[in-house]
């Protein structure tokens, strides 16, 4: 069955259009050829060029060195989730528990996506695409009793993975893998409920991380998305600015992303898939004081320039 055949509502939670709202971050920057970071965006390439595929290669070899040495050490300080947190941006975050903030991204992004909270409706079956260590599969695993299958292209992480899910009782529930979500595998129209929690900027074809979001989502099932964008270009702006795209680059370099698109250019692709009840929000002012707090988690921890590959 054709992807775009689907009845597919498809919820997209977007944050950080506004990469102005980036701190500036320290980190330094690295010349290798695939972390380059144009963020004009490439939809629907069909045909990949053999120097495109080695550096998707390479860039997946970074990701999974990066997670696997660094998984660790996240762990030790902020625990299962290795995404931001959900804040209310009129309140003082000083002071915050910044790990309930964690867990309230992932309720923020079940509400806006409107899964109900009857029992009848809720989802069985689960795809945590991107899954760190589980700390997403292991939350609705619980919360739903649902069936969650978990991939990350770290081999650490899927290994963390599975042993807190065996110490929590989850085992029969909770399952992760060694998988690349461009190429899952997992079969057409199996889950229903498709989450990827600040994985898609990772994903150096867009279209085609959607496309495979859309094609192992069931009929009626609900495809959530929360991950990092630059803002939509205005009508007369052909790309960002440059000192924008400097600040992009940084990030991209510190954090093994390649090009970023915008909330706008993803609503497109999904529009194009014929989803139904497409839904997209910016939360960066909802997840901005979870900079501060990362920032003087580094401060304290001496092993944290070891998660940022310095030049090379
Ligand atoms: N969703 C998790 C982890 C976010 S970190 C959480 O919220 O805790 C980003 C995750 O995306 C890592 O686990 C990384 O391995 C995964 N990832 C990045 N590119 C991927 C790809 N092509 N295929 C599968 N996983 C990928």
């Amino acid at each position: 069955m054709a992807a775009s055949a689907f009845r597919t509502s498809s919820t997209l939670l977007l944050h950080f259009p506004h990469s102005s709202h980036r701190p500036s971050l320290p980190f330094p920057s690295s010349s290798a050829s695939w972390r380059r970071c144009q963020p004009s965006v490439r939809f629907m390439s069909t045909r990949v060029s053999a120097a495109a595929s080695s550096d998707a290669r390479t860039l997946q070899e970074g990701i999974a060195g990066f997670y696997d040495e660094s998984s660790g050490l996240w762990e030790d300080i902020w625990g299962d989730h290795m995404h931001h947190g959900f804040y209310d941006p009129d309140s003082d975050a000083s002071g915050a528990d910044h790990r309930a903030a964690q867990i309230r991204m992932i309720e923020e992004s079940l509400r806006f996506a409107g899964l109900s909270e009857d029992p009848a409706k809720q989802p069985k079956r689960i795809v945590d695409v991107g899954c760190g260590i589980g700390g997403s599969s292991r939350y609705l695993a619980k919360k739903y009793g649902a069936k969650c299958q978990g991939i990350t292209l770290s081999p650490v992480q899927a290994g963390r993975a599975n042993v807190l899910a065996q110490a929590e009782g989850l085992a029969d529930r909770a399952s992760f893998q060694v998988a690349d979500a461009l190429k899952q595998p997992f079969p057409d129209g199996h889950f229903d409920l498709v989450w990827s929690m600040e994985s898609g900027e990772h994903m150096p074809d867009k279209a085609k991380f959607v496309n495979e979001l859309v094609r192992v989502a069931a009929p009626g099932g609900t495809i959530i998305i929360v991950t990092w964008c630059h803002r939509d270009l205005g009508p007369s702006e052909e790309s960002l600015q440059p000192w924008e795209k400097q600040l992009l680059d940084r990030i991209c370099n510190a954090y093994y992303l390649p090009e970023w698109c915008s909330t706008a250019d993803y609503v497109k692709l999904l529009q194009s898939l014929s989803l139904q009840d497409i839904k997209a929000a910016d939360w960066s002012e909802n997840v901005a004081p979870f900079w501060p707090a990362v920032i003087r988690s580094a401060l304290t921890w001496k092993g944290f320039t070891s998660l940022l590959r310095s030049g090379n």
